[in-house]
């Protein structure tokens, strides 16, 4: 039998065992128990930095829209028109060259600048220069800025207005070449799709800035004034080209040359190539970014009448 003498060595053994074991487990506890504190508060910080952090950014935001300037269609290129020397440049340049071309024109009683248009005998008709007015004789950038300024899109009634003002400016260097014209004994036709309606102030804008034009017979040709008239100037053309011998033709769109202006834009491409003989000769360019039928060609003529649709479709135009 064993007696307590013998027993209590073994649960003295025990009783250390057990003691050194809840000692073991307590000093685990005190050092996992600030651990996972610790991971608790990080947790919490990181969290918290995280929603600042996206407060912050959608602060930021909102703040960016809310000074965002809203960027008109137009703004770009009215600004160009109206501010860069190069483009000063690009039309001095233009019509000077004419200058050269002008009187090569004039010697040469073979010369035609309307192939189209010019189909009787010609050589010995009096010579004339057929131009465009607005953006290759007058420059309406103002009207553009207007309307990029207040958000808005061509209009008939606040163009007319424009045009009533008579506060055009000359296109730099048109006024040179025209007197320079006038002066070698050229008839000038201003060939024009403004309305009809709006010839008088036309012609007073045209006067006051120095312009000749001849009173004998009409050379201030707009649209509608015939029945016939349209838009396409082909039949207008054709009237000069019946008295007098075309020489130079100048303009800021494809139909200030040709009829065959309003279609794709590959045929456009197709039509500019295949009078490329004329180019720089007797049919002088005037740069306009502004507007033009080069942007109906986008549309296919049907433009979206939504202005928004329209941006769409330009970034869709868009070769990248
Ligand atoms: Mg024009």
């Amino acid at each position: 039998m064993k007696t307590f003498e013998h027993v209590y060595p073994r649960l003295s053994v025990v009783l250390i065992l057990i003691g050194a074991l809840t000692m073991a487990c307590s000093m685990r506890d005190i050092n996992t128990e600030p651990d996972k504190r610790q991971l608790r508060k990080m947790a919490a910080e990181k969290a918290k930095a995280e929603e600042e952090k996206a407060k912050a950014e959608m602060e930021k935001a909102k703040t960016a829209a809310e000074n965002a300037i809203p960027a008109h269609n137009n703004l770009h290129s009215t600004l160009w028109v109206q501010t860069a020397a190069e483009y000063d440049a690009l039309t001095r340049q233009a019509y000077a060259a004419a200058q050269v071309s002008l009187l090569a024109g004039l010697k040469d009683r073979k010369w035609t600048a309307a192939p189209v248009e010019q189909t009787e005998k010609f050589s010995n008709l009096p010579p004339a220069v057929i131009l465009d007015i607005d953006e290759t004789v007058l420059d309406n950038s103002p009207y553009q800025a207007r309307l990029v300024a207040e958000g808005g899109s061509f209009n008939p009634d606040t163009w007319a207005e424009w045009c009533k003002e008579e506060r055009a400016k000359a296109v730099p260097g048109a006024l040179e070449f025209i007197q320079f014209a006038a002066s070698k004994g050229v008839k000038v036709f201003y060939v024009s799709n403004r309305d009809a309606s709006l010839e008088e102030a036309t012609r007073n804008n045209l006067k006051a800035l120095g312009f000749p034009i001849d009173e004998d017979i009409d050379v201030v040709l707009l649209k509608k004034e015939e029945d016939n008239w349209g838009s396409k100037k082909g039949t207008r053309r054709t009237v000069v080209a019946q008295q007098f011998r075309v020489v130079m033709m100048f303009g800021d769109n494809l139909g200030d040359f040709t009829d065959d202006y309003k279609t794709s834009r590959a045929a456009r491409d197709q039509v500019v190539e295949d009078n490329k003989s004329y180019w720089g000769e007797r049919w002088i360019m005037l740069p306009n970014p502004t507007y033009g039928s080069w942007q109906g060609a986008i549309f296919d003529f049907n433009a979206p009448k939504d202005a928004r649709d329209r941006v769409e479709g330009k970034f869709d135009a868009l070769q990248k």
